[in-house]
């Protein structure tokens, strides 16, 4: 069979199995009130969590960026892509984070890219010696596939069940045999399908004890857990206590493009000479940069965006509880709607569309068979209008189909 008619048959199954993804276009700009086919919709579906992809001072911040620094800088960061903006937005990362230095990627995918193999792979004067890195189950898939850069001969990959502390612990006290050169544990701080957070005062001690590096991404986090938006270890009570962090600037923090690595300067001065999305892809570009470093700016000098967010998701969990669906229990803004069988979920997304609402459904096998669901994703951009007349499509739509 051709290269061309075995694609064609596997896009095929993708169809006809109902995980062809397809893209829906969006006619106007980012934000709580989107165009589609014309038509104004209510987003429940974005990473925008806080409205900055589309916040007259982020906007403002990457022109600036543009009319200072130009449109980019055509070099990785040590030829000569290192901008006095790119080393301020990095201490402001290091700064908001509670750590001694930041390093940025082009992508959070590059930066857990550019991490593991960076290390793993190094024999820092070692001829043999043997690494582990253990990571839970529902990893982003850029963890997945940064650890498996690793050279094979000198990792051992170990997953351990979802969230489950004691799995971990159990496999770290069978491993103590094998005496690592180094050990890592590495999880999302949220994770995306269920809104839920890692348990990370008990992986930092599991850590600790066991002498490995805690690394968390907190992608889903920063600008939306924590009281502040410090993210996963703010809310859960132990900031700064996270050995290294990886995050994004295309959430919450302006939604554009970009990711980092937070954590100790000795480290992170190893990852400048060594980790290859950093040293051999293009640096940031300065619209980019001089808008995230707004987007932090506006977090530290005031919390308000944040407190919205968190007072826009309690209502919109209240409300769409109260009409009688089931979602996943928790505080964090992603909202898992349960429906049980694709199809409904299917249905249900498409006539939440025709009703105003975009919203995208999750089914096996992203989520287990039976777990079908849509998930919802609230913003600080939406006003209680907006997110009223969205819970009335629920309702109406929700009635038709018989979900509620
Ligand atoms: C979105 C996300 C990423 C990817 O971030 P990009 O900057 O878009 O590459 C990585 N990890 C997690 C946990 C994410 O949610």
């Amino acid at each position: 069979m051709s290269l061309n008619e075995s694609i064609c048959l596997e896009l095929e199954r993708l169809e006809r199995t109902k995980t062809f993804k397809t893209e829906t276009i969006i006619e106007s700009e980012q934000g709580a009130v989107v165009r589609v086919a014309g038509k104004d919709v209510i987003m429940l579906g974005s990473n925008n969590y806080l409205g900055l992809a589309s916040h007259p001072r982020i906007k403002e911040a990457a022109i600036r960026g543009i009319r200072e620094y130009g449109y980019g800088v055509s070099s990785v960061r040590f030829l000569c892509g290192t901008l006095t903006v790119h080393r301020q937005l990095e201490e402001k990362i290091a700064g908001f984070l509670g750590t001694e230095d930041s390093i940025l990627y082009s992508s959070c995918f590059a930066a857990n890219e550019g991490f593991f193999a960076s290390i793993v792979n190094e024999k820092l004067g070692l001829e043999l010696y043997r690494d582990v890195i253990y990571s839970d189950r529902l990893n982003h898939a850029s963890i997945i596939d940064g650890t498996r850069l690793c050279r094979v001969e000198v990792v051992h990959r170990k997953v351990y069940e979802h969230a489950d502390v004691n799995d971990l612990r159990r496999m770290l006290e069978e491993d103590r045999r094998f005496s690592y050169r180094f050990g890592f544990i590495a999880t999302d701080g949220v994770f995306s399908m269920e809104g839920d957070l890692a348990p990370l005062p008990a992986l930092i001690e599991a850590a600790a004890a066991s002498g490995h590096l805690l690394f968390v991404d907190d992608s889903h986090a920063v600008g939306v857990a924590g009281r502040t938006g410090r993210g996963t270890p703010e809310q859960l009570g132990v900031h700064g206590k996270v050995d290294v962090l990886s995050g994004t600037l295309g959430k919450a923090m302006g939604g554009a493009a970009g990711g980092y690595i937070a954590g100790p300067k000795d480290l992170l001065a190893f990852l400048r000479q060594k980790s290859r999305p950093y040293t051999f892809s293009n640096s940031l570009p300065p619209s980019i940069v001089v808008a995230a470093i707004e987007a932090f700016t506006m977090l530290e000098q005031d919390p308000s965006l944040v407190e919205q967010l968190h007072s826009n998701t309690k209502y919109f969990r209240k409300h769409i509880r109260q009409l009688g669906f089931r979602i996943l229990e928790g505080d964090h803004p992603i909202v898992p709607i349960m429906l049980g069988e694709a199809s409904m979920a299917m249905e249900m997304s498409n006539s939440l569309l025709d009703e105003g609402v975009y919203i995208k459904g999750l089914w096996y096998p992203v989520v287990p068979k039976g777990e079908a669901r849509l998930r919802a994703q609230i913003s600080a951009a939406l006003d209680e209008a907006a997110m009223d007349r969205a819970l009335s499509a629920f309702e109406k739509v929700g009635r038709r189909i018989g979900a509620i």
